[in-house]
């Protein structure tokens, strides 16, 4: 940069240096990254911000992991976009010296302006391919954009370099669930056909302050999904806590996974603790009851924490005369929400499991 090329870009590229607040004018000037837009700083690492939220750091002499770190794929979770914006700006700052090409991404930008999970569509649900299956109420939106401008990034990051075994591609997509939870802390491992599950990633997780995994038997249209199918990342839909507006997080609820995130990030030993099975409670998916009519109802109070567990016979939900009931004792429910879509998941039923 130099003072004699006052462009508009070189005085965003000063603001951005400067104050670090790429998150904050994404979301309220957002064509300010029509066009992308590449820099470097002065410790050489350098910076390509490709959209609106979507930004990635390239160190020199980048180190053997591909990170991806997303946020805000529901607009009002957060926490993790918080921490997230705290990393960009640290970087930006020169505070956090990153070791690792990094790829950061806020989800729902129009959803955290309105304070909401989303606008239209449950983003969450759209990503492999989901984002263009023709429902003609929903032909184009701007959760289905943005799933596929999302899709692209990721793709992008992971494959421009070539492909080598010895490089290690990760992704924590990072959200705040919406009920509490039995255990506050937890996350959801997308299924792997086969690719077994990986041990080292769950003490990370662990150190991270989260010890209950749920493991996922089957595709689905996640975010987290996308990445470990596509490219074989280490991906986990992560929820970190329950949803809080803007400003008003308890951010020491998130210290453990704040120190984890930061030695991952600048290339520190992560000073794992060995695996150890009952350091964990890992579960496996029982039953997926979708909402299929309007009155579907849960037959527990709407403020049942997420791993509650219930025992066999007992009833879970009713839609008209149908009865949806627990299979088996010690089964839990999670992300139990009557408000869906027809025809969406409306409770996860959960058994515990070991790997
Ligand atoms: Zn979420």
């Amino acid at each position: 940069m130099s003072a004699s090329t006052e462009t508009p870009q070189s005085q965003l590229i000063q603001e951005l240096v400067q104050y670090g607040d790429f998150l904050q004018l994404s979301r309220n000037q957002p064509t300010y990254f029509d066009i992308p837009l590449t820099f470097t700083l002065t410790n050489g690492t350098q910076v390509d911000i490709a959209a609106p939220g979507i930004i990635s750091f390239t160190p020199l002499g980048f180190g053997d992991k591909d990170i991806v770190l997303s946020s805000g794929i529901h607009g009002n979770e957060t926490a993790p976009i918080e921490m997230c914006e705290h990393y960009v700006r640290d970087i930006f700052r020169g505070e956090l010296i990153v070791a690792h090409r990094l790829l950061f991404l806020f989800g729902n930008l129009p959803a955290m302006n309105k304070g909401s999970r989303f606008i239209e569509e449950n983003l969450n649900r759209l990503f492999s391919g989901a984002h263009s299956q023709d429902v003609p109420e929903h032909a184009v939106n701007s959760e289905r954009l943005r799933a596929k401008e999302l899709e692209q990034a990721v793709a992008d990051f992971y494959t421009c370099l070539p492909s080598q075994p010895s490089r290690q591609r990760l992704h924590y997509d990072l959200h705040t669930a919406i009920k509490p939870s039995k255990n506050d802390k937890f996350a959801v491992y997308p299924f792997r056909h086969g690719r077994p599950w990986n041990k080292q990633q769950l003490q990370f997780l662990l150190a991270c302050g989260i010890n209950t995994i749920l493991l996922s038997g089957s595709a689905t249209t996640t975010f987290s999904y996308y990445s470990s199918n596509q490219f074989s990342a280490e991906a986990f839909t992560v929820e970190l806590g329950k949803v809080m507006p803007f400003g008003q997080n308890d951010m020491r609820q998130f210290a453990a996974a704040d120190t984890m995130l930061r030695r991952l990030l600048s290339g520190q030993d992560l000073q794992l603790k060995p695996y150890e099975a009952g350091d964990f409670l890992i579960y496996q998916v029982n039953q997926v009851i979708n909402k299929l009519a309007d009155n579907f109802k849960l037959a527990f109070g709407d403020d049942e924490p997420n791993f509650s567990t219930f025992k066999q016979g007992d009833l879970l939900a009713t839609e008209g005369d149908r009865e949806y009931r627990c299979q088996q004792d010690g089964e839990a429910i999670v992300f139990p929400n009557a408000n869906v879509a027809l025809g969406q998941r409306a409770i996860l039923t959960v058994i515990p499991t070991t790997i």
